[in-house]
């Protein structure tokens, strides 16, 4: 299997550090307001390639942090003059309902910055005794210069990080590209005591501190979306290897394509996002999933109606052959006398199976896997509709098929053969109820042509004084 590595910039072959068990990071939201498309997208993604480890008979363990202290939170509970905590709160509770309704499976753990103030200040209080961090006025800072592989992910050098003004101008910091480790504490704010006053962490050494205390010193995979890269997992990178003196800390750097409207990346900032609640109440949550499937995780997908509808009756479609296989599964026998339309379609599924396999086996490939999910629909259907006698081996290793997608994909939950099953028993007994009628009627023609046609579709009916029961035959 092959993932595509941000840290290589090419796919390599997937090799977990530990044999079967591959442990994984993925940064959580900043919890300030409801999830929108784009955090949908870079979540059921992690949790697709969660799920197909898992499928590979990998142990995964995945988690996922809650930034509950940040700017942007303060700021807004300040506005709504409620508590930071108050405001995170209720955002991590809608977040994580907002997760189920997708079917994304519970990450093992969700940690909160704001419980883990005493990991990080002994992170930092590490990389100062290392010689790479620095007290300031207004804060701590981590000396970028020192690490000397400073740039490994995002490839940005120093003077083009300058000259592009992507970092924070403070003069208060020994060099223009340092980065904030501890916050000293402005009036109003949250804070924390420290040996260096009070104060808050700043963004990026939650996840070093949090990924270190849960997954250890060097990891398989960690996550996010590609506005991530730099700086935060950048800045992650070099606190981290210095604290422990390892490199690499993480093995494969994995980054999802934005979700964009009109060109931008949908966000909470610019205020052109679409909540998941809003898209779950007027799409079904399985509609969403598949609409964001259809696209390879790294590549940018655009949000529109018309995908999501287009995604509505692609569900639907394959929601239906999932029925019409069932139902017909249960009239089936297996066969010995092949007909060539049972060998080929068998040998169809067959190889999209395999086709399946080896897309996902490219860096998780979705939209292509799925190609091979319609064909095994296409083909089905023509198959049950076309063959008189359609053979249970082909009806089961199609239904087979969309058991391993549906896991995989996370779809086709809705689907539940007992449905089918309670349908063919209402209409046994309406058959019984209408045979009785005749007898009564003395038309026994009729009667005994129900029981003979019962019989031949595998259904026996016994006549006893009590009435009429049924069994399969
Ligand atoms: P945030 O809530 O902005 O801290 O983001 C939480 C996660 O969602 C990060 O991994 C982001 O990269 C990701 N994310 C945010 N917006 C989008 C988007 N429009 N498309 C894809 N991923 C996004
Ligand atoms: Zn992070």
């Amino acid at each position: 299997m092959k993932i595509y590595n941000t840290l290589t910039k090419k796919k390599e072959e997937f090799n977990p550090i530990d044999g079967h068990e591959v442990k994984m990071y993925v940064c959580g939201p900043t919890v300030y307001d409801y999830a929108h498309l784009g955090h949908g997208r870079t979540y059921v993604a992690f949790d697709t390639i969660r799920r197909y480890l898992e499928h590979k008979n990998y142990i995964v363990k995945l988690i996922i942090n809650f930034t509950d202290i940040d700017d942007k939170i303060i700021n807004r509970a300040n506005e709504k003059r409620i508590t930071p905590k108050e405001l995170a709160d209720k955002f991590i509770k809608s977040f994580l309902e907002d997760m189920e309704k997708l079917n994304i499976k519970p990450a093992e753990l969700y940690p909160r910055v704001s419980e883990h103030v005493d990991d990080i200040i002994k992170f930092i209080e590490t990389l100062i005794e290392k010689g790479y961090a620095y007290v300031a006025d207004d804060g701590v800072y981590f000396d970028v210069k020192k690490f000397g592989d400073y740039g490994k992910l995002s490839n940005i050098n120093l003077d083009e990080m300058i000259a592009g003004h992507r970092v924070e101008k403070n003069l208060k910091k020994k060099n223009p590209e340092d980065f904030a480790l501890w916050k000293f504490a402005k009036p109003n704010e949250p804070k924390w005591d420290s040996p260096w006053g009070e104060g808050r962490p700043a963004w990026h050494i939650e996840c070093s501190a949090m990924g270190i205390k849960y997954l250890g010193e060097q990891f398989d995979i960690h996550g996010g979306g590609n506005d991530l890269i730099f700086p935060h997992h950048e800045n992650e990178i070099a606190q981290s290897e210095v604290y422990t003196g390892r490199s690499p800390w993480v093995k494969y750097w994995m980054h999802t394509g934005f979700v964009m409207v009109d060109r931008e990346k949908m966000s909470k900032s610019l205020g052109n996002f679409i909540t998941l609640k809003d898209l779950i109440d007027k799409y079904d949550s399985e509609v969403i999933r598949l609409f964001l499937l259809q696209r390879h995780y790294r590549s940018p997908l655009d949000y529109s109606e018309e995908g999501l509808l287009d995604a509505k009756t692609n569900l639907e479609k394959l929601y239906n052959t999932l029925k019409n296989v069932d139902a017909t599964i249960r009239s089936s026998h297996i066969k010995h006398n092949l007909d060539d339309i049972d060998i080929k379609t068998y040998e169809t599924i067959r190889n999209a199976w395999i086709n399946f396999y080896n897309a996902m086996d490219d860096d998780f490939n979705t939209p292509e896997a799925l190609k091979y999910v319609f064909e095994v629909s296409n083909v089905i259907n023509r198959y049950v509709n076309t063959s008189n006698n359609p053979n249970k081996s082909v009806l089961t290793k199609a239904l087979d098929f969309f058991k391993m997608v549906g896991e995989i994909f996370g779809i086709f939950n809705k689907f539940d053969s007992k449905d089918n099953e309670g349908i063919e028993e209402d209409l046994i007994n309406i058959l019984i109820n209408i045979r009785a009628k005749l007898k009564k009627e003395k038309n026994y023609n009729l009667a005994d042509e129900i029981r003979d046609e019962l019989k031949n579709i595998g259904i026996q009916l016994e006549d006893s004084p009590k009435g009429t029961i049924w069994k399969k035959l």
